[in-house]
């Protein structure tokens, strides 16, 4: 075997071959010396056959921490045992390492002995280095999930059983994974509520079936018996039109639920406490009316006894008492009445007894029940009117809007000229009633018109802040409307503009 050149001289269609390919080959003597190198390991590692033939491959090629464990594979060249493959690092002339897998072959001459040793190599290093990023990434995406405040999930389109499930299933519901996944029946059967089983799981069902990814919440009870809402939004994955899988996320809305159970629970006692109260304003201003109509009229029998009587001193002063007495009672009687229309309007039971109505006759009628209040204010009144205006209303609930925006006039006009308009339109009929009062600031206008709102203290002018409710109310019914303009300390002028035929609709107003 001495002398004979090894793969030397001229090179053989194999030899040729082998320069040619792109995997590594190497060829050592048993004790390790290169013999043969071709030219991928020559392009892979820098170093040329020359450089290394006759050398132990591992002084050059290995890194040091690698060198010393092969060559004691190579110790004794009579026994020497290349594993069959392995992977190391090979440095480069550069000292670039790459990484090598190796597949090693002996062969032998005639008497068993090993001759050679021919490896063939793979450089993986790029391989590696992607199949190591992919790795991190998909561990990365997989920590992600995981990490999600959110049950991240996939569910077998038939039994709707649970394929895969993130950690928060576990930490949210405390049941451990294991049982998520093992228990083909765990969500229809355990994981959704008792109460909502009979809807979820056929909803469930009949929207996979249908293809339609679908969103919806339901309860849940957990692993210690608490009960949960969850939000699940479920999409249906499907190839060729074929379902194959479900895909879904469920999320913790409990704390929402709880929330929205509370203002629902809390608008019904709510609800039913401005009914209770309604209730009792309707039957309070019943029972009150009686009992007053009776004291009135008693009251008014009396003073005609006592007027058509000679007078003595002490009846005098007994008449004036009962004067009085009287004007009290017609006071009480309009803030109750003032109240039972407020709950009539509230339960829509106001009924308009629509006719042929002069507006201009409504009026002076409201004036002339104001007159007692109008003397005593000092202010003056004036009307401009050109003759009676026609439309069909109910005059008794006109004659309300008309006493109740008067004597608000009176009341808040500082003693100051009032005035009233009515115009004729085409259409409408418009009445304005203006004084030179206290006005209103302007960030209160906008509630005046609302139940028992005011905007003045009570400390200086007495009233439930119910006249203009009522004002708006009647006049809205009619199919009308209401404005004000309003300055602080200039006065305010409130406008009625009334449809000339109220609609039908308004027989019965709502
Ligand atoms: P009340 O007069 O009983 O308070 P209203 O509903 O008639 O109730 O009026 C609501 C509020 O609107 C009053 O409290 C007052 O603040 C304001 N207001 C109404 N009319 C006038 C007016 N002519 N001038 C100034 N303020 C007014």
């Amino acid at each position: 075997m001495a002398g004979e050149p090894p793969l030397q001289g001229d090179l053989t269609l194999s030899a040729q071959i082998l320069e040619a390919i792109g995997a590594l080959v190497v060829v050592l003597d048993p004790q390790g010396h290169v013999v043969y190198f071709n030219r991928a390991c020559q392009e892979s590692t820098g170093y040329s056959l020359e450089e290394l033939a006759g050398r132990p491959f591992w002084d050059v090629l290995l890194p040091p921490e690698e060198a010393a464990a092969m060559q004691a594979t190579f110790h004794d060249p009579s026994a020497v045992q290349v594993p069959s493959r392995f992977e190391s690092f090979w440095v480069g002339k550069e000292g670039r390492q790459r990484l090598i897998t190796w597949s090693n072959t002996p062969l032998f001459d005639a008497t068993g002995r090993v001759r050679y040793i021919v490896g063939t190599g793979l450089d993986v290093t790029e391989r590696r280095q992607m199949e190591e990023a992919l790795r991190r990434s998909e561990q990365q995406h997989a920590d992600l999930l995981h990490s999600l405040n959110a049950i991240c999930w996939e569910a077998d389109p038939e039994t709707l059983a649970f394929r895969f499930v993130t950690q928060e299933a576990e930490r949210l519901l405390g049941y451990p994974l294991a049982r998520w996944i093992d228990d083909p029946t765990f969500w229809t059967h355990h994981l959704v509520h008792p109460e909502d089983r009979a809807w979820v799981v056929p909803f469930c069902m009949a929207e996979t079936r249908a293809g339609r990814s679908h969103d919806f919440e339901y309860r849940v009870l957990a692993a210690d018996g608490r009960t949960l809402w969850l939000r699940d939004i479920v999409r249906v994955e499907q190839e060729n039109g074929r379902t194959v899988g479900l895909k879904g996320v469920m999320v913790d809305i409990t704390s929402r639920k709880l929330a929205e159970l509370e203002r629902d629970q809390l608008l019904q006692r709510l609800q039913e406490a401005i009914l209770a109260r309604d209730e009792f304003l309707s039957i309070a201003s019943h029972e009150l009316r009686s009992p007053l109509t009776s004291m009135q009229l008693a009251l008014q029998h009396l003073l005609r006894i006592a007027r058509n009587r000679p007078l003595s001193e002490a009846s005098a002063q007994v008449m004036q008492a009962l004067e009085v007495a009287e004007r009290q009672c017609r006071q009480l009687g309009k803030l109750v009445n003032a109240l039972l229309d407020i709950s009539r309007i509230r339960a829509g039971r106001l009924h308009l007894d629509l006719r042929q109505t002069d507006l201009v006759a409504v009026v002076q009628e409201a004036v002339l029940q104001l007159r007692g209040e109008l003397e005593a204010s000092g202010s003056s009144l004036d009307i401009e009117a050109s003759g009676p205006l026609w439309g069909q209303w109910d005059p008794g609930r006109i004659l309300q809007v008309v006493t109740n925006l008067l004597s608000n006039a009176i009341k808040y006009g500082g003693g100051r000229p009032i005035s009233i308009r009515i115009l004729q339109g085409d259409s409408h009929a418009r009445l304005t009633v203006a004084d030179q009062g206290i006005g209103i600031p302007a960030d209160r206008i906008g509630t005046i018109f609302d139940r028992f709102t005011r905007a003045v203290s009570p400390r200086h002018y007495g009233g439930l802040g119910l006249g203009l409710y009522i004002v708006r109310s009647l006049v809205e019914a009619h199919g009308g409307r209401v404005t004000v303009q309003s300055e602080v300390g200039v006065g305010s002028t409130f406008g009625v503009e009334l449809p000339l035929s109220a609609p039908p609709s308004a027989q019965t107003m709502r």
